[in-house]
């Protein structure tokens, strides 16, 4: 079966669609599974009656072979900004070093901060030890380790650099909130390791405490991240809207997503201020790609979204009510067949065929689309401007490259430097391990040397250049730094493991 994107038939069905002004959609094929299960939901979405101004673009796979790192080229860019809405089939993002992943450029590139993920149990239709689920995940989208900032700082150490950010916590926390009144949904949980990571997740934290206060008829709760997710996959019925940081929401919306049935069930919006893109939330599925097996119901579901976004509510009800019946009918394909709940076997494009068939029907047994799914947008307010904080240089940690112990180490630096700035602390991996440290700890070759002001307010960029220049003509191998200040009275650093 030739599964080659099919960009002949977008633009036929582009023609075939009666389209006005403001229903412009970028749409991309993708890779792997990505052009037959595109090309089955455009087939129900065009069925239902859709008002879509098709344009298509080709991102992925053949872009990154043909040197365009990115795996967008500029001309797509340009109709994909015009666009505004966009409806993408997964990509394969090429081994290997020298690829960026496109989904993550083109989430952070034009600001789709919220990435929301219904994940739904069908049952007894769709096999699931959970049959009450009926929960969303809103994930950040565009901070934490995925800001992609990653370095190789010795012979032993890489780094990765988390970074959260208050605006990026209060936007995507009060979605949550927002969308949870939006829906008639009652609780928004929030999952954060911040016993571990105070100042990054509790920021995060914070926030949704702060957030949470101005939504008094939602209830609210936070767990940490390792028994807040064992719970999810225990019992979903117990969670609502769950909101969390980008790589938390990564990991556990896939596992929501499995739990309700299959990974191949499961849609999802990204949305900013300026544009949204809806696409499933699997991968391109290269191990069943050309074989008419995926189930496009995660793309699908996901135009329904995508239709709710655009103003077509009904059209997105008729297709998600066609669909319901599908499933209930016993109607599957292989990922969710099952011998007790299936009574036929489809491949894509006949799925999309028999959803096609039961437009304008609803599901009997299971709960028709509602106005719970097919809400108003949600007006996405920009985080409050806020003064700036008193700062103020108390010192800094400098990170060395060595292979010497840490008493041998302190007393190169305690040799090398003067006031104002002192040598008080010597972690290994975050550890202290000067003064006193233990023997038992393991130690690499990267160090971070916190030198402390003795005055306060203590020193400024001088000191700080002065202290470099001491350091360098003890042939101090130095390999990063990293400014300590107070904000607000506040240390705005981290203490050393066992400090
Ligand atoms: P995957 O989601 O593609 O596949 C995981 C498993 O789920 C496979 O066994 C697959 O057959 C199955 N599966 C996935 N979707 C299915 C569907 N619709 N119907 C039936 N079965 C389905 O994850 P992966 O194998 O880790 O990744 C493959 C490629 O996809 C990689 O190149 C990765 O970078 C890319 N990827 C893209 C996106 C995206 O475009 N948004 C997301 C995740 C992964």
């Amino acid at each position: 079966m030739n599964v080659q994107p099919k960009l002949d038939d977008v633009a036929r069905l582009a023609r075939s669609f009666d389209h006005p002004a403001g229903t412009a959609v970028a749409v991309a094929y993708g890779n792997g599974i990505g052009p037959e299960i595109m090309s089955a939901s455009l087939t129900v979405l065009e069925a239902a009656g859709a008002d879509l101004d098709i344009v298509p673009i080709e991102v992925g796979e053949r872009i990154y072979r043909s040197g365009v790192t990115s795996g967008i080229t500029s001309e797509s860019w340009d109709r994909l900004r015009r666009c505004k809405v966009f409806y993408k089939a997964p990509i394969s993002t090429p081994q290997g070093g020298g690829f960026k992943s496109l989904n993550v450029t083109i989430r952070k590139s034009l600001g789709l901060f919220a990435n929301v993920r219904p994940c739904v149990s069908y049952a007894p239709f769709v096999e699931t030890k959970h049959p009450k689920m009926d929960l969303v995940i809103i994930r950040e989208n565009e901070e934490d380790l995925y800001a992609g900032i990653e370095h190789r700082q010795t012979d032993d150490v890489y780094q990765c650099l988390k970074l959260i950010t208050r605006p990026g916590c209060e936007r995507i926390v009060r979605y949550a909130f927002d969308y949870a009144r939006a829906h008639d949904r009652h609780k928004v949980t929030c999952f954060t390791k911040d016993n571990i990571m105070k100042m990054t997740d509790g920021l995060f934290h914070k926030v949704f405490e702060e957030v949470a206060a101005d939504y008094p008829e939602i209830w609210n709760e936070h767990h940490i991240i390792d028994i807040g997710a064992a719970r999810l996959a225990d019992r979903p019925e117990d969670f609502d809207v769950v909101v969390l940081p980008n790589l938390y929401g990564d990991v556990v919306s896939d596992i929501a997503a499995q739990i309700s049935g299959s990974v191949g069930l499961a849609p999802s919006a990204n949305v900013g201020e300026h544009g949204a893109m809806f696409e499933a939330i699997h991968g391109s599925a290269p191990d069943i790609a050309g074989k008419d097996l995926a189930n496009p119901s995660g793309l699908l579901l996901a135009g329904a979204m995508m239709l709710d976004h655009m103003g077509q509510p009904d059209v997105a009800r008729t297709v998600r009510n066609a669909w319901l019946k599908t499933i209930e009918d016993g109607i599957h394909t292989a990922d969710i067949y099952n011998k007790e709940t299936s009574r036929l076997a489809l491949g894509t494009q006949d799925f999309a065929q028999a959803v096609i068939d039961r437009l304008g029907t609803e599901p009997v047994k299971l709960a028709p689309a509602s106005s719970r799914v097919d809400a108003k947008p949600i007006r996405v307010v920009p985080p409050a401007k806020r003064p700036p904080a008193k700062k103020d240089l108390v010192g800094i940690d400098i990170f060395v490259h060595s292979r010497q112990t840490p008493d041998e180490l302190a007393e190169a630096l305690r040799a090398a430097t003067q006031e104002p700035f002192s040598l008080t602390m010597i972690t290994n991996r975050g550890v202290k391990v000067w003064p006193n440290g233990l023997p038992e700890t393991f130690c690499t070759d990267h160090w971070r040397c916190r030198f402390l002001a003795k005055s306060s307010p203590a020193a400024g960029n001088d000191d700080v250049l002065t202290l470099l220049r001491y350091l360098t003509d003890a042939n101090i191998d130095y390999i990063k730094t990293e400014h300590l200040f107070n904000f607000d009275g506040e240390p705005g650093y981290s203490l050393g493991q066992g400090q």
